[in-house]
């Protein structure tokens, strides 16, 4: 907890021009500020969503089995309430996928079962297998000849061994003075072209460019002529992760079983075509490894079963949801509050994102409990594909809000969308999204939050995620500032984001945030100020 002298004498230096916090003031609805607080905080349920969507349903790959019936659970959920027009809007995605079955021990010279995840849309094993292990670390076309030959028929470790550092590092993160300091300063120059957004193509990893296939694309191309049976990797060379966003806020990754994964093939009708893939803890890897590099014999026994399915109709989907407006003239105009629905496979999404989609859906709970009418409707939205490459927010907002040039009915009448997708850390304040004028409206609402810790807004703009689509198509847009406590060194992404690591009395202090600031845009009597053009 930071000290409040230390906030406004930071606010004060922050750069803001004067008049900027001479705006007209905001109604403060205390009254119903009250009785949110008094659902929110104390019939909270939270918790209960996050465990239907992260325990009983699981992963939520976009396109697979598991995604379809939570998104089930969440609209049977969502009409239980009494949330109105509850429905999907499917869009084209490609190849589903799921995993049906996975075992790998090293079993010579001795038995060490082994921590691993197979990458999605990668195939299967054609049943359980034995072989010899080779460790081909190929990093360009140049090594090819060294292991040409070598790799028939054998477990191929792709990558050197990596460096295991102690838990020196900082692994979880409460923002402290200095990362405060830097919430509140303005952006860093925008990056070189090329950098930020998230890696890849859609559609996998290592995309063709102008000039043919990628070194990626070749080193698998090689794999797959010499006959290898199946790769296995370890992750990244760095044991650090950022921040995004170009914040300088590192963590230490935790290793000690805890791995990332992700895709590691194609969704288009090539799909099915490469290796079993597979990403194991870098300690069981390194032992591998260190045991080839004496010449000592290592002999695998594999098991990778892998489905897909095809697109017979859209695979993708949005789930939608609202509590209408009341307002003979404001009903039109749309609060949209959302998070994505889907998460990798490694393991139950429960800090990316079923904290998010779940804090969204109690808002809506609060809400609809006690009894808000609100005079714009507030929407819900529970994306689907984000993690391909935000393609649940990009279809909605093609399809209702600005399709390239050509504008739709909803891009004039959304007045804001706010996001949640940094894990289970509780909201310290909003992400403004160089959205200047926004900010005295925000610091009047977050004053009587004061107690629950939501005290910062921050200039800069963030990306990543689905908000961004929005922010692209000139509707206001916002992530909240999140605590990112284990989510870069622990659970994004990786085979260990259980619902043990979401913070109950953060989730319960974020959807009770989110109902507010849904509340107050929904009743403001003009919509929320727009960036002005060309400052983005
Ligand atoms: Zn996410």
């Amino acid at each position: 907890m930071i000290r409040r002298s230390f906030v406004a004498a930071a606010l004060a230096l922050s750069l803001v021009p004067a008049g900027r916090l001479m705006a007209q003031s905001e109604a403060i609805d205390a009254p119903m500020l009250a009785r949110i607080r008094e659902e929110g905080l104390r019939h909270s349920q939270v918790m209960d969503h996050i465990s239907w969507l992260a325990d009983v349903y699981g992963p939520r790959l976009t396109g697979s089995p598991t995604m379809d019936q939570a998104a089930e659970w969440a609209m049977k959920t969502l009409r239980s309430w009494g949330i109105a027009n509850v429905h999907q809007e499917r869009f084209a995605f490609g190849k589903g996928w799921s995993l049906v079955r996975f075992n790998a021990q090293m079993i010579e010279p001795q038995v060490m079962p082994i921590i691993g995840m197979p990458e999605s849309w990668t195939t299967g094993t054609k049943g359980r297998v034995t072989a010899d292990v080779v460790l081909a670390p190929i990093r360009s076309e140049d090594d090819f000849a060294m292991y040409r030959g070598r790799l028939r028929g054998r477990i191929v470790l792709t990558q050197p061994e990596r460096e295991v550092n102690m838990l020196e590092g900082r692994i979880v993160l409460k923002m402290n003075e200095q990362d405060i300091r830097e919430a509140l300063s303005e952006p860093p120059p925008p990056p070189p072209a090329g950098r930020g957004g998230r890696g890849g193509p859609p559609g996998g990893r290592g995309g063709a460019n102008a000039s043919g296939p990628s070194l990626q694309q070749r080193i698998a191309r090689f794999q797959v002529d010499e006959g290898a049976l199946a790769l296995i990797e370890r992750g990244p060379d760095s044991d650090m992760a950022t921040g995004g966003s170009d914040l300088s806020w590192q963590t230490q990754k935790t290793d000690g079983g805890t791995f990332g994964v992700g895709s590691g093939g194609s969704r288009d009708e090539s799909a099915g075509t490469g290796l079993p893939s597979i990403v194991v803890a870098v300690e069981h890897y390194n032992r591998m490894a260190r045991i080839l590099e004496k010449g000592v014999p290592v002999r695998m026994e594999l098991e990778v079963e892998t489905r897909f399915y095809d697109e017979t109709q859209p695979r993708a989907f949005n789930i939608i949801g609202e509590i209408p407006g009341t307002d003979p003239v404001l009903k039109d105009q749309i609060v949209m509050i959302g998070a994505h629905f889907d998460s990798h496979h490694g393991a139950t999404g429960a800090t990316d994102n079923a904290t998010g989609s779940s804090a969204m859906m109690e808002a809506l709970r609060i809400l609809q409990t006690i009894g808000a009418k609100p005079r714009r409707t507030i929407r819900i939205a529970l994306w689907g594909g984000e993690e391909q490459g935000l393609l649940g927010s990009r279809e909605y907002v093609r399809s209702h809000v600005a399709d390239g040039t050509a504008v739709k009915p909803e891009q004039s009448r959304i007045s804001a969308y706010f996001n949640i997708d940094n894990g289970t850390g509780r909201i310290r304040g909003v992400w403004l999204q160089e959205n200047h004028a926004v900010q005295p409206v925000f610091q009047q609402w977050i004053q009587p939050l004061d107690d629950l810790g939501v005290e910062l807004l921050g200039p800069r703009a963030v990306g990543s995620t689905d908000h961004a689509s929005f922010d692209q198509a000139g509707v206001p847009a916002f992530q909240f500032i999140q605590e990112r406590l284990e989510y870069n060194s622990r659970t994004h992404h990786t085979n260990m984001d259980f619902v043990d690591r979401v913070q109950k009395d953060d989730m319960v202090q974020m959807a009770t945030v989110v109902a507010w600031f849904a509340w107050q845009a929904a009743q403001r009597d003009a919509m929320l100020p727009r960036r002005t053009a060309g400052t983005h």
